[in-house]
């Protein structure tokens, strides 16, 4: 493991505008209100300083999670022991270069895009008003909702690759399908999006917005901890639905329970760890798989702890 205290300091004299946190909750950033501490945190404010970071991670030999909103990830309870690198804040301009196009920062929230998208009478981003991750962490899970996906508006990505340099692809070579892009499972940073909309009626997007916020609050436990969908929906089928009929509402592990309003959300009624909540979804896939014989596969990102 490499000397974290000394790896700190190096990314400190070569990025002085670098924001460093060390031992950071996860708890108090992830969406799921699950997690121990990282024992780095970066959240670099250009790709530039990104790459240049994540250089001085990989030469170091650091353990490396790359995270947005941290709306989607179970943390490990035991902490990790590596460096997040974190598109947040500093990441999350957004500007129209053009009357149909949106650059986004891999740091800015869905739903602050979504919202300038409508101030710009745009359409096409709706959907995505609600979803509570990042535009990075979107692009990486290619996030929908309603029949929408960003796969559906996303013309490009700049991005850091692994041999540290900054490229970009267009979204036809991304390999965006359902919750997965090629991103997925990489060390690769997404650092910002282009988005490319329609022209449309700001009074009427809007309006399409806030019914899909009002159909959200309908259906799911806005108001408990949780990643979202626990699993992807499979083939043949809806993971909230198998896991309803297999009578598995209020289902529970320590803090950890089948959200009675959503079948789809796992939610944290108070103190769930990674442990309960992993062992709960062990046991809801089991027993699917029992009803139907389909087995779910986590949409939930899991992390191993490292260190
Ligand atoms: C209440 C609730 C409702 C939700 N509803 C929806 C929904 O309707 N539709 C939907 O699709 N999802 C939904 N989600 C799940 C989640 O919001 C999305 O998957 C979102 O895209 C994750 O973004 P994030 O920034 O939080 O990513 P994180 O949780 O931080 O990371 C998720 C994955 O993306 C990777 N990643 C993150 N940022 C980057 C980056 N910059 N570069 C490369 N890889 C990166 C991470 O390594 C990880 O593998 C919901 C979650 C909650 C809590």
């Amino acid at each position: 493991m490499p000397d974290y205290s000394a790896l700190a300091k190096d990314l400190k004299a070569a990025l002085p505008g670098l924001e460093l946190l060390e031992y950071e909750p996860m708890d108090e950033r992830c969406s799921f209100k699950i997690g121990g501490r990282a024992r780095l945190m970066l959240l670099p404010g250009s790709a530039e300083d990104a790459a240049l970071a994540l250089k001085l991670l990989r030469a170091a030999g650091a353990d490396i999670l790359l995270c947005g909103n941290c709306t989607n990830l179970l943390m490990p309870d035991e902490g990790y022991m590596g460096a997040v690198v974190c598109m947040s804040k500093p990441m999350s301009a957004l500007e129209s270069p053009d009357g149909t196009r949106i650059r986004a920062g891999a740091g800015a929230t869905l739903n602050a895009l979504a919202v300038f998208a409508a101030r710009h009478s745009l359409t096409g981003l709706e959907f995505a008003h609600g979803i509570p991750g990042s535009v990075g962490g979107g692009v990486a899970m290619n996030a929908g909702a309603y029949g929408g996906e960003l796969k559906d508006v996303l013309e490009s990505v700049e991005f850091v690759d692994t041999d540290g340099e900054i490229k970009s692809l267009p979204a036809s070579e991304l390999g965006l399908g359902y919750r997965r892009s090629a991103f997925s499972g990489t060390d690769k940073l997404i650092t910002s999006a282009v988005f490319r909309l329609a022209p449309g009626s700001e009074e009427d997007i809007r309006a399409r917005m806030a019914e899909l916020i009002e159909k959200r609050r309908a259906s799911q436990p806005l108001d408990m901890p949780s990643a979202g969908s626990t699993f992807k929906r499979p083939a043949n089928g809806y993971a909230a639905a198998l896991i309803d009929q297999a009578g598995l509402k209020g289902l529970s592990v320590g803090g950890a329970m089948v959200s009675t309003k959503h079948a789809g959300f796992v939610v944290n009624t108070g103190g769930a760890t990674c442990a309960d909540v992993i062992a709960l979804m062990d046991e809801i896939r089991r027993r699917v798989f029992e009803f139907s014989g389909i087995e779910l596969e986590p949409e939930v990102k899991i992390i191993k702890a490292v260190g």
